[in-house]
């Protein structure tokens, strides 16, 4: 079948949340779409993920929304304590939004890429252990060249491989300039909850350094963050997990509260993931037939927590327009035109939850505290977040009708 943009063949690089759930419409919608994933399946790492705002109606539609409701983490308080471990404050999400799981759940990551990967099942080609290493844009094809040599053709190739993508470098953005390095570099782990927190989110600051406890679906363990600010991203963090931990060591060597057990519990770590927190400003999302979509395109970064909604957000609507775009170049251009007002309001409140997470300064420190001390503020907060108020879906659903009519 050859589509209204007149594209039929489409590969995706990375099978995570953006890529699968790309994989997933397109499917929907005729299109023959084979999926690359360079890690030998699809990867279970990580902490939890949001799904929020109108990403409720994608995951509805897609019929993996129960699945997630189920897992949802279901995060009551976020408690703040200073240095030494005193309370300096407690934001009630409950109080705010009533625990509504028709707005926001939160889902661990590997549940969420899992549930996709299978729902979009054998209508896609799934490839693993591989990657693109060279792509020929041309007018009449895209021809790639994968790290295990073999060479294909396709329509239209798609870079959903984060926030380092290869696909924008090779494509559009050979320095990678599109990365905006937010001045923190961090460390992720699980660990047991000695605490006995309950639903209860618990962050340690202090100026510059922060340390947090997120709960899992699990009340037995917790997952934990370490993080500092530091000018430049270290090379520590891309060797190996001794050095990246030596490297945490030395900063927070010294520190009060549960930091030593926090060390502890990352040197002994076996699922511990390193990186500096970065989110992605690319001022193009295509370029002939190579298009971006999730964190290659537009990462939020970590502080936000809207990677997720975003990818599932942007994949639903670049699969939309590629079924009903008269041609792929004006496909391309309603899917940045419609995505890109929701990813500039997102982008736009990065600063501000750096500034709520990890204050910088003693000064900024002090701010956040008195802020996170009263209810209005932290409501009107709540209220502002971008996600619902600067979007709205597009409704594809007679595309999915027509090819279904057209298959019979
Ligand atoms: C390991 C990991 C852990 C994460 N943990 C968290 C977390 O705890 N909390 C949070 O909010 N966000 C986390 N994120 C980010 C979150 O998943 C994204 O912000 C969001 O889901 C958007 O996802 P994405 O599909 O666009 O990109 P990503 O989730 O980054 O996925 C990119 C995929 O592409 C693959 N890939 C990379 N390069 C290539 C290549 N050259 N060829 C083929 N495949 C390639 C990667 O292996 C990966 O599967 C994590 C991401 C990763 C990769």
């Amino acid at each position: 079948m050859s589509t209204n943009s007149g594209i039929r063949t489409v590969l995706i690089a990375g099978a995570s949340i953006a890529g699968p759930t790309l994989a997933y419409w397109l499917t929907r919608y005729g299109f023959e779409v084979t999926v690359v994933e360079k890690s030998p399946t699809f990867r279970v790492d990580g902490h939890s993920v949001d799904v929020s705002g109108p990403t409720i109606a994608i995951a509805e539609k897609m019929g993996i929304l129960d699945l997630a409701r189920s897992y949802n983490v279901d995060i009551r308080k976020v408690s703040f304590v200073d240095g030494e471990g005193e309370p300096v404050g407690m934001i009630d999400i409950e109080a705010i939004s009533g625990g509504d799981t028709s707005t926001d759940i939160e889902i661990p990551r590997r549940e969420l890429v899992g549930a996709i990967v299978e729902v979009t099942g054998d209508a896609a080609e799934w490839i693993y252990d591989d990657s693109v290493v060279a792509i020929d844009n041309r007018a009449d094809a895209a021809e790639v060249t994968f790290s295990s040599g073999i060479r294909r053709s396709f329509d239209l190739v798609v870079g959903a491989d984060g926030v380092r993508s290869r696909t924008r470098r090779l494509a559009m953005d050979p320095a990678g300039d599109a990365v905006q390095y937010l001045g923190y570099t961090f460390a992720l782990y699980s660990m047991p909850n000695f605490l006995g927190l309950e639903h209860e989110n618990r962050s340690w600051n202090i100026p510059g350094k922060m340390a947090v406890m997120l709960p899992t679906e699990s009340d037995t363990h917790l997952h934990a963050m370490l993080a500092f600010a530091t000018p430049e991203p270290p090379a520590e963090i891309f060797g190996t997990r001794e050095e990246a931990y030596a490297l945490f060591a030395e900063q927070f060597a010294g520190y009060g509260w549960e930091i030593p057990r926090f060390l502890e519990e990352l040197r002994t770590s076996d699922d511990s993931y390193y990186d500096s927190a970065n989110y992605v400003a690319s001022p193009q999302w295509s370029t002939g037939r190579v298009a971006l979509v999730g964190d290659a395109g537009y990462g939020p970064s970590l502080f936000t927590g809207q990677g997720s909604t975003m990818a599932m957000i942007g994949a639903y609507i670049l699969a939309g327009e590629l079924a009903r775009g008269a041609d792929l170049e004006s496909a391309l251009a309603s899917y940045d035109a419609l995505l890109r007002p929701f990813v500039e309001a997102t982008q736009a409140g990065i600063e501000g939850m750096v500034f709520q997470l990890a204050p910088r300064s003693e000064g900024d420190l002090a701010a956040r505290n008195a802020a996170i001390s009263d209810p209005a503020i932290m409501a009107a907060m709540h209220d502002q977040r971008p996600a619902p108020a600067s979007i709205t879906l597009p409704d594809y659903s007679e595309l999915q009708a027509e090819h279904a009519a057209q298959a019979h």
